[in-house]
């Protein structure tokens, strides 16, 4: 790879100059994972620029091919898994610039990559009264591309499911990675290729996605005494269909009480903790179904208000918000991304809780899978060891239970331990010299690769600290 060469045909774009930022661009929140901050420290670009246009896309794309330089595309670097990090360095392209937000339409938006999740929001609200369906947690933060090439789904997932649930992407733009990189555009079926390949196969430059109708959603927390109870709840109101909700996370005691302290004064350790977003129009449907089970009592109504202070939108305590508040108080904490999809998933996460209970600490979201609601588990696992965490994978997968392991780097290991076939197929035709962010996909660099231990990128380059 020639990154001198590089460097000089870039020399006219947006190149970032300082190395202390190069350094913090060549990193995500892969410190998450104990495991991965001990695999990855260190893994570091040789250069970052940002291009502002497709076309800039396209002239980077160029010349990374002519110079055999990788590419690791980033949108703000939110994503756990290192899936941002340019593991055998090269050059990241930060698509910070990339950011407006082309049409709104009733039911649908058209929108660059870099666009910031909330810029997006506030942009389909202020034109049209419209919202997007879903967000990452990371929703102050992060981008849509990043959203869409790296997350899965989350704030309104309860109601409309996964990212990859067929309608909840309308058409992407993608750029090829060949010597005259070509633009294609994927909708239907071919969706499948490009979302949530970490961009290892092409480069997203517009999105269209569909909107929702937006509310000043009511937000609440509800405590109850014991887990199980407070498992059904959630699992029963994301069941009840005339309540629109857009957040049904559920916390096992002592979490509330432990890691989250604007909400400690007002639980005990023992309180099993319940965070809500409801339609306003649903808050009676809620009032209801609230009457109806003695044992729930809410504790914050953002409507009503009443703490000294106030605790911050109810979502930055959900999905993996929940692990960063935990991690802050306790270092040592660190989370399992599992899929809890049993005809009574309740049931299912109580084996595990009998199993694993402290050690394991159940953080549960409800989300809308095949039209039922089920149980998306980012658990919080107090790290002792590799092995045990290894161990602690095991037990879940014994119990039925799909784990999405955050504390591999590759695009196979965190999702279903198999290889897509579309994404390997697509990375052929648009990647020929496998320059996308290298080392993502085990199926391009070892197809026979058996999964039974954790894969090793043998190209990984690593940068000691100045
Ligand atoms: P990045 O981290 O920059 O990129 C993610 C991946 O996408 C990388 O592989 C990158 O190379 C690739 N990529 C980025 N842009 C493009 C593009 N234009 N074309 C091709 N590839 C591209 N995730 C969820 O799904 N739901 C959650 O609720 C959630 N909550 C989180 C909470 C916390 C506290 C943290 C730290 C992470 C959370 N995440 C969640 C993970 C992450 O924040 C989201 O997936 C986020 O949307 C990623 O956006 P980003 O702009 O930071 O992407």
């Amino acid at each position: 790879m020639n990154i001198d060469a590089v460097r000089d045909a870039l020399s006219h774009l947006d190149l970032e100059k300082s190395k202390a930022a190069i350094r913090a661009k060549s990193r995500d929140f892969f410190w998450y994972s104990p495991v991965l901050k001990d695999r990855l420290d260190g893994v570091e670009a040789d250069l970052v620029v940002s291009p502002r246009s497709e076309a800039e896309v396209i002239e980077v794309l160029k010349a990374c091919y002519a110079h055999d330089v990788p590419v690791t595309t980033r949108g703000a670097g939110t994503g756990n898994y290192g899936q941002a990090m340019p593991l055998a360095g090269g050059c990241v392209m930060h698509l910070q610039h990339m950011n407006a937000v082309r049409e709104v339409h009733p039911g649908r938006v058209i929108v660059e990559p870099g666009c910031l999740l909330k810029d997006l929001d506030a942009e389909c609200k202020a034109q049209s009264g419209q919202e997007i369906r879903m967000f990452s947690s990371t929703w102050a933060t992060a981008t849509i591309g990043g959203f869409i090439a790296g997350g899965s789904g989350g704030v309104g997932s309860v109601h409309w499911g996964n990212l990859r649930d067929l309608g909840n992407i309308i058409r992407l733009r993608v750029v090829t990675m060949e010597a005259e990189p070509r633009i294609l555009e994927f909708r239907g079926e071919e969706l499948a290729r490009v979302s949530h390949a970490y961009g290892t196969n092409g480069i997203i430059t517009e999105i269209e996605i569909p909107l929702a109708p937006a509310y000043d959603w009511v937000e609440l927390f509800v405590t109850l005494d014991d887990f199980p109870s407070a498992s059904r709840f959630a699992l029963d109101l994301a069941r009840e269909s005339g309540i629109l909700s857009k957040l049904v996370s559920v916390y096992e005691a002592p979490t509330a009480h432990s890691y989250f302290p604007r909400i400690q004064p007002h639980v005990t350790p023992g309180s099993q903790l319940i965070g809500l977003m409801i339609a306003p129009h649903s808050m009676d449907g809620f009032e209801t179904f609230l009457a109806r089970r003695g044992d729930a009592k809410v504790i914050w109504n953002s409507q009503v208000g009443g703490w000294d202070r106030q605790p911050g939108t109810v979502f930055e305590y959900g999905w993996n918000h929940t692990t960063l508040r935990a991690l802050r108080v306790d270092p040592s904490i660190t989370y399992l991304q599992v899929r809890y999809g049993e005809a009574d998933p309740v049931e299912q996460v109580e084996r595990i809780r009998a199993r694993l209970s402290p050690e394991v600490l159940q953080h549960l979201e409800v989300l809308r899978d095949a039209g039922r609601p089920i149980f998306a588990g980012l658990s919080l696992v107090k790290f002792t060891t590799e092995d045990r965490l290894n161990e602690i994978v095991e037990i879940h997968e014994s119990e039925g239970a799909m784990i999405f392991n955050p504390h591999r780097y590759t695009l196979e290991e965190g999702g279903r331990q198999r290889v897509d076939d579309r994404q390997l197929a697509f990375k052929r035709e648009a990647d020929p010299k496998g320059l996308l962010n290298p080392g993502k996909m085990i199926s391009w660099d070892q197809p026979a690769w058996s999964y039974d231990r954790m894969y090793a990128f043998d190209r990984l380059r690593r940068v000691a600290a100045e």
